[in-house]
């Protein structure tokens, strides 16, 4: 936003397609869309909203948001992904909550801090691994995270409120930001050592890592140019370390980058002793198909868009799972995917 003085009207965009902001690729037309680039942005944004009385939805990068097919008038969509700031602080990095998660893991594959790799690819923003305390095996959010920093939708006059680790409830998959109306705008993550940088160091690695136009939230693009900055780093004589290449093995042994969807649709329920991918196996649903969407061949606990999937394709596959499941095995199953 090149203005001096941005207005909501400026900085709001009118009927765009949702389908480019998730990586499911479905969504309707949306009647107002805003990308803020900072803080004061996002401030005038949620106070547009409130005066015209609209409904605020937010959203990263839409890597476990589902969309609908036909969005109310009335719902203002907005993401934090424009915004994107690093600072390193002693002892910590101050991260916006608009970064891409996996450009962490890059932070550490330049200065030797492993304790982010688990975010390698990874889809989507810190803002929203802190909001449902994101996980990779036996990884989360909440291991790195020292403070969250938030805005009170509803208050934003209030300004930032920092909420402690302590404060921050974390569970399997859960938190307090999903109890309350809180946007993440930012978090200190811990450095578990120096990364012997200087802080304009620090934003010129970040900086750098940003530069070549972030991807969009097309899955293929999104693999192909993160994986691809580990041949970069390579070149240049960083050490790539092997958990980064599992990740790559893994992801891509998962099909994660091959079509279109939010990567597991349901949390896996651990009183059942067995992840939700396996109990959809043994009830023989995987390549289960309604209009574009399938239950992936290759993981039962992933929906895939195979081609012209509407919302609807999808809320019918993830019914007939919770239905099966119940029948089977005695408990309705939670989507992890956040379904507008
Ligand atoms: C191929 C693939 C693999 C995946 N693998 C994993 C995995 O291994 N582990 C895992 O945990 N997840 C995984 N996911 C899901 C997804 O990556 C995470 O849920 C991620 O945290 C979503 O980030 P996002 O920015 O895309 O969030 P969005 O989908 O845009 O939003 C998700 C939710 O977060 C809220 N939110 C977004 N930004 C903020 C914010 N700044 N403050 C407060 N709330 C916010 C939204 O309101 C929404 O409710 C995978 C997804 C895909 C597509």
């Amino acid at each position: 936003m090149n203005s001096q003085n941005p207005t909501f009207d400026l900085l709001c965009r009118n009927h765009v397609g949702l389908d480019a902001f998730s990586t499911y690729e479905i969504g309707g037309e949306a009647r107002h869309l805003a990308l803020p680039h900072t803080l004061e942005e996002l401030k005038i944004v949620l106070e547009g909203a409130k005066t015209k009385g609209l409904n605020p939805f937010l959203f990263g990068m839409g890597s476990n948001t589902l969309f609908p097919d036909r969005p109310d008038e009335d719902m203002l969509f907005f993401s934090l992904k424009e915004h994107i700031e690093f600072k390193l602080l002693p002892g910590r990095l101050f991260v916006s909550g608009g970064t891409p998660m996996t450009l962490l893991a890059l932070f550490g594959l330049y200065t030797g801090i492993s304790s982010f790799d688990f975010m390698f690819l990874l889809p989507g923003t810190l803002g929203a691994g802190v909001y449902m305390n994101a996980k990779y095996f036996s990884h989360q959010v909440s291991d790195v995270l020292e403070t969250a920093y938030v805005i009170d939708k509803e208050h934003p006059e209030q300004g930032i409120i920092p909420v402690p680790l302590a404060g921050c409830e974390y569970g399997y998959k859960t938190s307090i930001f999903m109890r309350k109306p809180w946007i993440v705008v930012g978090a200190d993550l811990k450095l578990p050592v120096d990364p012997k940088l200087t802080p304009d160091e620090t934003e010129a690695l970040f900086a750098k890592l940003q530069a070549k136009n972030l991807p969009s939230s097309m899955l293929p693009d999104y693999y192909r140019h993160y994986a691809g900055e580990l041949n970069i780093a390579a070149k240049q004589g960083f050490e790539v370390r092997q958990e980064l290449l599992d990740v790559i093995a893994d992801r891509g042994g998962k099909l994660h980058f091959d079509y279109p969807s939010c990567g597991s649709v349901f949390k896996n329920n651990y009183t059942i002793g067995e992840p939700m991918g396996k109990l959809v196996d043994r009830l023989g649903l995987r390549g289960t198909v309604r209009g574009g969407a399938m239950i992936s061949d290759h993981h039962g606990n992933i929906i895939q868009n195979r081609g012209g999937a509407k919302a609807s394709d999808v809320t019918d596959l993830v019914k007939l799972v919770q239905e099966k499941v119940e029948a089977e095995f005695g408990f309705v199953p939670e989507p992890e995917l956040v379904i507008v």
